[in-house]
């Protein structure tokens, strides 16, 4: 299927389908141009999961801004031996990356919000949009009770990327609680990132992603030396809004 020939009435029709369901829609109606994004929060191992028992061959990707937690390497991994998946890796372009470091050093998004997305700009979005520029279907974890800015995040939408190309993207756990993405995991005994047995509820790079509290929203332990008012906790990958919700 073309991204052209995407229907306001197929749109309906993917909104109201189960996770599973839709998932082997993007599979099948897609192939090789669509791809789980996943940075090895818990949603990853349930959509890899689902798409394991519904579609022969399908594509994951993550972005490996080279500053993951050992536990993030694990997890990828364990999910590529039990899936016998490659799990394709996008990573910084090493010249930005270099000349980002030179210029501002290692620590920068500890100096104030603008160093933190540019360093976010250069570890993840720019290599996210270059695997965007493989897929016109992208399959994603966002979830609404992530945070009071995700309560908005759509199911199915369509994106516009560089140059206005269109994509697709799904969230086919949107709705899922964070109890259900659990019983799910245990009952399948599916591999999962240990961390989220440590207290993280949202994981990125090591420095810029720590455990809660009892009591804190999932997302608080990004960056915790920003104000709580007005940061979205958002590095920039889901911050494109879609033309439909
Ligand atoms: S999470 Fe932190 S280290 Fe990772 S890309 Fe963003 S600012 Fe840089």
């Amino acid at each position: 299927m073309k991204i052209e020939k995407i229907t306001e009435q197929i749109l309906n029709k993917l909104n109201s389908m189960p996770a599973d369901e839709l998932i082997k829609w993007a599979f099948e109606n897609f192939g090789d141009r669509a791809a789980i994004g996943t940075s090895f929060q818990l949603t990853g191992a349930v959509i890899i999961d689902l798409a394991s028992r519904h579609v022969k061959k399908f594509r994951v990707f993550t972005i490996d801004t080279l500053r993951l937690h050992p536990d993030t390497y694990n997890a990828i991994k364990a999910s590529e031996k039990k899936y016998g998946l490659t799990i394709e890796r996008f990573m910084p372009n090493d010249d930005t990356l270099r000349s980002m470091l030179e210029r501002f050093g290692e620590y920068l998004f500890f100096t104030d919000k603008a160093k933190q997305e540019y360093c976010c700009f250069v570890r993840k979005v720019e290599p996210n949009k270059r695997a965007l520029k493989t897929l016109d279907v992208w399959i994603t974890g966002l979830r609404k009770d992530q945070s009071d800015y995700r309560k908005a995040a759509p199911k199915v939408s369509i994106i516009e990327e560089d140059e206005g190309r269109k994509i697709l993207k799904l969230a086919p756990l949107v709705d899922w609680s964070m109890d259900k993405i659990w019983k799910y995991i245990k009952e399948n005994n599916l591999p999962y990132n240990k961390l989220f047995d440590m207290g993280y509820d949202s994981i990125g790079c090591i420095i810029c992603s720590t455990p809660l509290v009892k009591g804190e929203a999932p997302r608080s332990g990004r960056w915790r030396w920003f104000s709580k008012d007005d940061d979205k906790k958002e590095c920039g990958i889901h911050t494109n809004t879609g033309t439909r919700g």
